[in-house]
């Protein structure tokens, strides 16, 4: 999904996209697509402004008992942008000012258009923790049998207490 940037019906445009709409993500699969909505902007001196709202529903694997697990991406976000084709914008003040330094980020943009998917990507991106697990309560795989203990008691430890126990009785025997 990409905006044109020069073909804007007006300087402030909302585009709807989804629900449903599939954006490749690397290592993620998203259930039943994205949704989101994202407003253009276009201010002065080449500058565009994009706030937007995402939501998806991203599927993941939990680290410890290796189950599918939902992830509701539901993000809101204000990208900065400037047309590397238009003159600079103007900025305020002095940059090594202390009044002069800007709150945001602002990306060039060689081409004057918009990778809607890049945006989403990205949102996707920042919401997935680094450590993934399905709940605090996960009790994980057992690590004799590799069950996954959430769904089903294995007999592994009561094995162990057994075979301890005949250890005990095998000595005593002798
Ligand atoms: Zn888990
Ligand atoms: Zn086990």
């Amino acid at each position: 999904m990409k905006i044109a940037l020069d073909r804007l019906a007006a300087p402030h445009t909302t585009y709807t996209f989804g629900p449903g709409c599939q954006v490749a993500c690397a290592g993620f699969e998203i259930a039943g697509g994205v949704s989101a909505t994202l407003e253009v902007h276009l201010a002065e001196h080449g500058v565009v402004v994009v706030n937007g709202t995402m939501l998806a529903t991203v599927v993941q694997q939990c680290d410890r008992c290796l189950g599918e697990f939902d992830i509701t991406v539901n993000e809101s976000f204000t990208y900065h942008y400037h047309l590397g084709c238009a003159q600079e914008p103007e900025r305020v003040g002095d940059d090594s000012g202390e009044n002069g330094a800007t709150a945001y980020e602002i990306d060039e943009l060689a081409e004057p258009i918009l990778d809607v998917d890049d945006i989403l990507r990205e949102q996707i991106y920042l919401c997935i923790p680094h450590k993934l697990i399905c709940g605090e309560g996960c009790r994980g795989l057992c690590a004799g049998c590799g069950a996954n203990l959430n769904n089903e008691k294995c007999s592994c430890s009561s094995k162990r207490i057994e075979s301890v126990f005949g250890v005990l009785q095998n000595i005593k025997g002798t």
